[in-house]
């Protein structure tokens, strides 16, 4: 039997082109989202060490009510007060982690480092007819619809953001249903691998696609290019740009590979187990290859997480300290040492075992015990 359906917040991401004037507006909407975040912040550290206080949402909003009066801060009235709202709320939630010691105490936002960004709520867009009007603009924003935006989906909020390679996203935040997809027998243990993405209990292997290794190639050498620039050069802007899109390719089109990996494990199976380990426990060495397979690893969990969650699905993680490796997923021995550069091997009991695939095994076989 189908479960319920629930509805979930998901979000919808795609680049668009602005106008000059559109650049304009959110440029100057950016900067003012940094600086009444860092204001208030300075403010808040302020009557903290001062005053042993802690101050509201509400304390913050005036403010930044007052600082629109003065004449120094009276161009913060200029844009649209959506944004700049969001982002006081947006340093209260980062204060309310801190004090639930979810999250470090909160920095200030850097033009360089921080991403710059621009959350609007209902009142600061006009959507109609699949148009995005934001607040302060006369022109839809010109979206790149790469993929549609579920029928009669109305967003309930907006983020545009621009990237350090310089282009500009915009993320609706729409409410969706989903129906948990029919039940399936089959389940499958994943492997984490160093040679492959992950490795199923099935005996296949999933690889990294082809494209990864040539564009993590031209990461590297755009970084090597950028360390070559003189300091406060053109060129090393340049330089610094250059390795901004290699980055951002990299991250895209791994992220897509993630999500047609996730998505099919999940489709296919009604139970995936996977370990509860960070590759970069196994190996330290520091190298780019292997912090972007860590990378992928973390994403790959997360994606599978939520999504197992929608279709009604279980995802198993078992224990980091569960010998997956060591243990012959035929008899059950366990080997004393199971050295990384091993790849296959063969147990007492005469199995021949790939070292991936072995381990896969032992992952769905440890699944059940751990629920
Ligand atoms: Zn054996």
């Amino acid at each position: 039997m189908r479960g319920m359906a629930q509805l979930v917040k998901r979000a919808y991401k795609y680049r668009f082109h602005p106008t000059p004037e559109q650049t304009q507006e959110l440029a100057r909407t950016f900067g003012c989202v940094r600086l009444v975040y860092n204001k208030a912040l300075e403010e808040r550290i302020r009557a903290y060490t001062q005053q042993g206080r802690r101050v509201s949402y509400g304390e913050s909003s005036a403010w930044l009510t007052a600082w629109k009066r003065t004449p120094e801060y009276g161009f913060l009235a200029e844009v649209s007060s959506v944004p700049l709202q969001q982002a006081l709320r947006h340093l209260q939630a980062a204060f309310t982690n801190f004090f639930a010691k979810r999250a470090k105490y909160p920095v200030f936002k850097s033009r360089k480092r921080s991403r710059a960004s621009a959350e609007y709520t209902r009142s600061g867009f006009r959507w109609r007819d699949g148009e995005l009007t934001l607040a302060k603009m006369d022109a839809p924003l010109d979206i790149v619809w790469s993929r549609p935006l579920p029928a009669a989906a109305e967003p309930s909020t907006v983020t545009v953001s621009r990237d350090a390679a310089g282009r500009w996203f915009v993320s609706l935040l729409v409410g969706e249903k989903i129906r948990p997809l029919d039940p399936v027998e089959q389940s499958v243990g994943v492997d984490a691998g160093i040679t492959a993405l992950v490795t199923l209990s099935t005996g296949e292997r999933i690889a990294n696609p082809r494209h990864e290794r040539r564009d993590r190639k031209r990461l590297a050498r755009a970084q090597r290019a950028l360390s070559r620039k003189a300091k406060g050069s053109a060129n090393r802007a340049k330089a610094r740009l250059r390795v901004a899109r290699a980055h951002a390719r990299v991250v895209d089109r791994r992220r897509d590979f993630l999500h047609k990996v996730s998505t099919r494990l999940v489709r296919e199976n009604q139970t995936v187990v996977i370990e509860d380990l960070t590759v970069g426990n196994l190996v330290k060495n520091g190298s780019l290859a292997r912090a972007i397979s860590d990378a992928s690893w973390r994403e790959l969990r997360a994606m599978l997480e939520y999504k197992a969650a929608w279709y009604g699905r279980d995802l198993v993680v078992i224990d980091r300290w569960f010998p997956s490796s060591k243990l012959c997923s035929a008899c059950g021995a366990r080997q004393e040492a199971m050295p990384l550069h091993v790849r296959d091997w063969a147990c007492g009991c005469g199995t021949v075992h790939d070292r991936d695939v072995n381990a896969a095994k032992n992952l769905l076989a440890a699944g059940p015990a751990e629920r």
